[in-house]
């Protein structure tokens, strides 16, 4: 047989074994792609992900007049608000759109925050801050909620200050990278969420101010000048709200605290799993013979593991060291245009992994195969991202915003050539040896195309926080999934939740990744903290509460 005949038997075979695959685990197919056709009234992320988005009724797009003001965004969202509640409709803000569940999705009224974009960093007037403030005003920002997180470190850094942790990219929108709590590896820090000092919220009728009360940051005075906003000072509804993925209203803006400007120092290196095992144990780095890396680990720690190479040399590490900058070296590098010019990283895990697979590689007949060549992808991904082969980059000293960013992360859509989907397991770090192991059992049978790579977050006061344990170890898997090529990954990827379910290992999901979509495993992760949330989000709403309420918070029991 010829290979092409070959090729489309196994084919039809794939299509035919995974249709009741397709109809178990893919009841949604048909309503996210009837409507890709007319962009305007459909709602697609970024990376194209089954399963996410579907048509819409209306789509809004407010933006402000003036650049340096924020009162008109600020009124048209009001109005909007106010006309959405009244109307009876529902209604969700959306950011980048790259999130991989249905969490920025509603099929009714859709706000693109995009056009939302005022940014001042520092604040001027002594009133609007507490005694608590006044010395480090300096170092808060205002941000709308549709700035770019590439932005917000622009308009930073020329201040010498930075953002304290973000993501591994940096193409999410201010408030949709906070509402689902992004975080890199910033094991002492935690993720983004635990800079932010306040919520400006829009609701029916009013828009407020949240802080928390036990650290009160903004004053009455700072309300009347942010259009006479209500502030109010309440940890239970600050907790609640900070990481409520779009659930407690639209977020006008919210106000942060930056630290001073720091750099990163790279190291990376390739090991067998023997070796990586017991650091993942004792998180005792001491044995992997880093430079001037004893026993506590870094500012930042990543493992990332191939599992079919995983037993030579497919388990990369990451580590970054804080560096930090003198007033004097940031000066000399502001004037020499040191912090102006800067090359973005080729691409990160997630876009390299979705780069390294072509359609065809998916309809591979046998396992053995399938190993051998998803193998190959994810070695030669995580390669590029963890540059452990490139000489000049190890030791290399670089700002947070030139490492964790790349070059796609600002376009509108991924460069993969097949849609991607990801999830990401919260467990505590303490049981991620035991997490991954069960992965690998897994994906050693049923090859998945991805990696299971591993980064470690200090623990969050959010009531809805994924990074909820002392110490979080996340463990995601990424990699492509499409309907007719890379079908059997979600089979695999459903099997992994089940075992999780099952295993008895404490365990959460990333808001922004995909979850299982069922009632059963948010109140066997959050148990009072759900009750909590659920009756916080009803006691500020009241009667709005529709309005912020979607059939995905219904599906998993959010709501009522
Ligand atoms: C390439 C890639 C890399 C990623 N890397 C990481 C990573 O390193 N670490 C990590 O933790 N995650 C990562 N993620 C996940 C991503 O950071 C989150 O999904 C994030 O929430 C996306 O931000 P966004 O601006 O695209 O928000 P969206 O996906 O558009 O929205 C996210 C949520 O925020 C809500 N929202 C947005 N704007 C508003 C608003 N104005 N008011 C109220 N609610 C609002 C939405 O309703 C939704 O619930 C990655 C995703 C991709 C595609």
């Amino acid at each position: 047989m010829s290979r092409l005949v070959i090729l489309f038997v196994t084919f039809l075979t794939v299509l035919g074994k995974n249709e009741s695959v397709f109809s178990d685990f893919d009841p949604e197919a048909e309503r996210s792609m009837s409507c890709r056709s007319d962009e305007g009234q459909c709602y697609v992320n970024w990376h194209d992900s089954v399963n996410v988005g579907g048509s819409i009724a209306t789509l809004m797009s407010p933006n402000n007049t003036n650049s340096s003001d924020f009162s008109s965004g600020l009124a048209a969202l009001q109005q909007l608000v106010d006309d959405v509640y009244s109307d009876g409709r529902r209604m969700r803000a959306y950011g980048s759109k790259w999130s991989l569940s249905n969490v920025a999705y509603t099929n009714d009224v859709m706000l693109n925050s995009q056009g939302l974009t005022y940014c001042k960093v520092g604040i001027d007037d002594e009133s609007h801050v507490t005694s608590a403030y006044k010395d480090i005003r300096n170092r808060l920002a205002i941000v709308q909620a549709g700035m770019m997180v590439r932005d917000v470190h622009q308009a930073l850094k020329v201040k010498n200050l930075a953002l304290s942790t973000t993501g591994a990219g940096d193409g999410q929108r201010f408030a949709g990278a906070i509402s689902t709590g992004t975080h890199g590896s910033a094991l002492h820090y935690g993720a983004m969420q635990e800079f932010v000092r306040a919520l400006h919220i829009v609701v029916p009728g009013e828009h407020v101010l949240l802080q928390r009360s036990t650290d009160p940051v903004i004053t009455d005075a700072f309300g009347e000048w942010m259009d006479n906003a209500r502030v109010i000072a309440n940890d239970t509804l600050f907790d609640a709200a900070v990481v409520s993925f779009g659930s407690f209203g639209v977020i006008h803006a919210l106000i942060f605290e930056a630290e001073p400007l720091y750099e990163l120092k790279l190291q990376s290196k390739q090991f067998s799993y023997d070796r990586i095992k017991p650091v993942l144990e004792s998180l005792d780095p001491s044995s992997l013979g880093f430079d001037g890396i004893n026993s506590d680990l870094p500012f930042h720690f990543e493992v990332a593991i191939n599992p079919y190479n995983r037993n030579t040399n497919g388990c990369f590490v990451r580590l970054f060291e804080k560096v930090t900058l003198s007033d004097e070296e940031f000066q000399i590098q502001q004037e020499t245009g040191l912090l102006d010019a800067y090359d973005p990283e080729e691409t990160d895990l997630f876009e390299a992994v979705g780069q390294a697979f072509r359609p065809s590689m998916g309809l591979l007949p046998t396992a053995a195969m399938r190993k051998v060549v998803f193998g190959r992808g994810v070695q030669f991904a995580l390669r590029k991202v963890f540059q452990t082969k490139s000489r000049t980059e190890q030791s290399k000293t670089k700002k947070p915003y030139e490492w964790f960013t790349f070059k796609g992360a600002h376009d509108p859509s991924t460069m993969s050539p097949v849609p991607g989907t990801a999830f990401e397991i919260g467990v505590p770090a303490e049981r991620v040896v035991e997490a991954v192991e069960l992965i690998f059992s897994i994906v050693d049978t049923d090859p998945l195309a991805a990696p299971v790579a591993i980064r470690f977050i200090k623990k969050s006061r959010a009531t809805l926080a994924f990074t909820k344990f002392n110490l979080t170890a996340s463990i995601e898997v990424s990699g492509p999934y499409d309907r007719v090529f890379f079908r059997s990954q979600i089979e695999i990827r459903n099997r992994i939740y089940e075992a999780m379910a099952t295993s008895g290992i404490p365990h959460t999901y990333h808001w922004g990744q995909g979850f299982p979509v069922n009632d059963v495993w948010i109140p066997s992760a959050f148990g009072g903290q759900l009750d909590t949330w659920k009756k916080t989000r009803a006691e500020f709403l009241g009667d709005a509460i529709d309005t912020f309420s979607s059939d995905l918070l219904e599906d998993i029991g959010l709501y009522p």
